[in-house]
């Protein structure tokens, strides 16, 4: 039988919208849609080609139940869901329900995400649910709420095309957002006027009129110096911040500390550099701000966030076309899950669950009562099984053992609990520690929405069934919620978009009818009004006024020394996708088939290592082995390399150091020793792959 339709790719955060058909039970061809918003009749080679794992002969197609030997067994769904439920119902009854925590998945849909937030929230009830995004975007979240109100980029992708200038901060798109990296491309080609900002020179620095090498763990010191020659040059949009601010007195008194020559003492930016830099964008009609990882994956990236707004709110280049702040989110959903609510403070829509008002909305309509207090953050979790606290974990859809920092700790979390579900359509690195895995679906298998970077919510449709015995994750979430005496009455995705809407001001308008094809950006007013551009008007915050944060510069936490004395910067490539889970299970393998360490000629010499050779690296938490490439694409005293191969497990690495703020993991500045291995330099396909 042939199934044709339109969907939205399940691989990064840009949202293209695809063209799948399917004959007999397997996707033949994706194409992009000529008229996806976000993509524009393109794809790049992850949604157009990378689809051969959902039919991959290790796809999960039966549930598996760990027995007294330790081996996982084939099981039925009424086995399955019957041990869950009873384990799960034992722990809460003697160790009360904040003993149980869940994990949703950012590759899952919204619909999925609301009801496993549900379950956890209304079923067992704990809030301690939280997804991905702790370790990604959360320092984004939390500084655009206390910045400006909401939760999401101020605009859309379509600013990239009407800004004069733009910063592209801490993100390579080019290989982690191919499809905006190549919008970004091509307007460089028409004549926007980029500013790259990044430890590596990233193939859009090719493109862009200057690129700035900070050292790793600097951002906040260049932000701050673009500030001051803003200041200093009577660039400030006085105007706009008399009207729209506060803070700023506070701020440009801050800012007298950060002279162009202090920030290259701090970050190595050359002074003239970061002069050219801030008039560029200063004096630029339209300009927008673009940041990924490189930004928030720090000890003080949420603080970096919030002086980008600084940076922003000073040249008034927010609330109008082309000049936008826009995120980079890495997984396809990762904004979606947390709009959903699967956060451990907030309900739907960052709806606090201390609000005494939201929280009884919530509790009358689901027919329960619930704690005021958040639950567990991640890092929190893990903490707490080692410490003996948590005892449960149903993890959806996150392989954990693989993506998380400091991993010789959340192995030691995950085989301290009496209980671990793991969701999933393959078995990775975290089902190892499992009791029960249940086999789930793609985003190929199933139907809800996705909503992408840009805060556009769009629909997702089942192109094929999943395999064997799976079922989607809506069907498995809804019917455990039932098993543990918590009906949600769901049919359909479609109805518990409903429910959110009717719970969820900022998405009062949405249904699966009204999203259609173009998608809708919330906030959605009830009539179906959708949002493309954020403040135009007012901010949402007190008085309708933005805050601008006096944040100082402070050191990352890790540092070089005698012992360690290479930063290792970690991220992805265009040919895979986080844990790998899914590219790997297709022709991408033959393009990249392992990873690299990306060194510079001049470290290479020093230490003794050719191209090719095998390497080690070492921190003060962990040892890994792999294959050296040699490039001047990374700085002199820095390291590079992503985490998609669990072989290499790259995040043994890294240590406990977190966000201040949000508890977002310091992926990108972890102090190392590189030196050679004693074997024959070798030039591996993956080495020959990447150029
Ligand atoms: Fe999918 Fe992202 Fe590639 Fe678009 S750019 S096809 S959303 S992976």
């Amino acid at each position: 039988m042939d199934r044709d339709l339109t969907t939205t790719c399940g691989y990064c955060g840009v949202g293209c919208r695809l063209e799948a058909h399917a004959s007999d039970g397997k996707v033949i061809t994706i194409a992009p849609a000529l008229d996806g918003p976000a993509n524009k009749g393109h794809t790049c080679l992850k949604g157009r080609f990378a689809h051969q794992f959902s039919r991959h002969r290790e796809r999960l197609d039966s549930p598996l139940i760990r027995d007294g030997d330790g081996e996982l067994r084939r099981a039925s769904w009424e086995e399955a869901i019957a041990l869950i439920v009873s384990e799960l119902t034992r722990i809460r009854d003697a160790d009360g329900p904040d003993a149980i925590a869940g994990l949703a998945s950012s590759r899952a849909t919204n619909e999925d995400c609301y009801v496993m937030q549900r379950m956890m929230r209304a079923a067992i009830g704990t809030h301690n649910i939280d997804n991905c995004s702790r370790v990604c975007h959360s320092p984004t979240s939390w500084a655009l709420r206390k910045s400006f109100g909401l939760s999401g980029a101020t605009g859309s992708f379509d600013d990239i095309e009407a800004a004069d200038a733009a910063i592209l901060i801490g993100a390579n798109p080019t290989e982690a957002h191919p499809v905006a990296g190549a919008r970004i491309k091509q307007a460089t080609l028409r004549g926007l006027k980029l500013v790259t900002i990044d430890p590596r020179r990233i193939e859009l620095a090719d493109y862009g009129v200057l690129h700035l090498s900070p050292r790793p763990g600097t951002n906040a010191a260049v932000m701050l110096g673009l500030a001051h020659v803003v200041a200093r040059d009577g660039l400030v949009d006085q105007p706009f911040l008399a009207a729209r601010t506060e803070g700023y007195d506070e701020t440009r008194a801050l800012l007298e500390d950060y002279t162009p020559a202090d920030v290259q003492r701090i970050s190595g930016v050359p002074a003239a550099d970061l002069q050219r830099a801030a008039h560029i964008y200063a004096e630029a009609g339209e300009a927008s701000v673009m940041w990924g990882l490189g930004v928030t994956e720090h000890r003080y990236g949420s603080e970096v966030v919030r002086l980008i707004c600084n940076l922003a709110l000073m040249c008034g280049k927010v609330g109008r076309r082309g000049s936008a702040l826009l995120p980079l989110r890495g997984q396809n959903n990762v904004q979606g899950s947390s709009d959903m609510g699967a956060l451990p403070d907030t309900f739907t829509g960052y709806q606090s669950v201390a609000d005494e008002s939201v929280a009884r909305r919530f509790e009358e309509r689901w027919g329960v009562s619930m704690k005021r207090e958040r639950g567990l953050k991640i890092p929190e979790m893990f903490s707490a099984a080692v410490a003996g606290d948590l005892k449960a974990m149903y993890i959806f859809g996150e392989d954990v053992a693989q993506t998380d920092p400091d991993t010789t700790h959340v192995i030691a979390a995950l085989e301290s609990l009496e209980l671990l579900v793991v969701q999933d359509i393959f078995e990775n690195e975290t089902t190892r520690y499992a009791d029960v895995v249940l086999p789930a679906s793609s985003f190929l298998e199933k139907g809800g929405t996705f909503t992408n970077a840009e805060r556009r919510i769009q629909l997702v449709a089942p192109a094929i069934d999943p395999p064997g015995d799976a079922r989607t994750d809506f069907d498995i979430l809804t019917t455990i919620s039932a098993a543990l005496g918590h009906d949600m009455g769901f049919q359909t995705p479609a109805d518990a978009m409903d429910e959110i809407a009717a719970l969820t001001p900022d998405w009062a308008g949405v249904s699966h009818e009204r999203i259609g094809r173009g998608g809708l950006q919330w906030p959605v007013a009830a009539d179906g009004t959708d949002s493309p551009i954020l403040y135009e008007d007012a901010f949402e915050l007190p008085g309708g006024r933005a805050l601008l944060a006096a944040l100082p510069y402070k050191p990352p936490g890790s540092e070089v020394s005698d012992a360690f004395p290479v930063i290792l910067v970690t991220g992805r490539r265009l040919e895979h996708y986080n844990a790998g889970t899914m590219t790997r299970r297709t022709h991408n393998l033959d393009l990249v088939g392992s990873e690299w360490l990306e060194i510079h000629p001049d470290d290479a010499e020093r230490l003794w290592i050719e191209d090719g050779s095998l390497v080690s690296v070492r921190s003060a938490h962990g040892r890994i082995e792999l294959h050296a490439h040699v490039t001047a694409r990374i700085e002199p005293g820095h390291v590079f390399t992503a985490f998609h191969f669990p072989e290499v497990r790259t995040n043994l690495l890294i240590g406990p150091s977190a966000d201040v703020n949000t508890s977002c993991p310091e992926y990108k500045v972890v102090a190392v020793d590189v030196r050679p291995v004693s074997e024959k330099p070798r030039r591996t396909p993956a080495i020959a792959a990447a150029g």
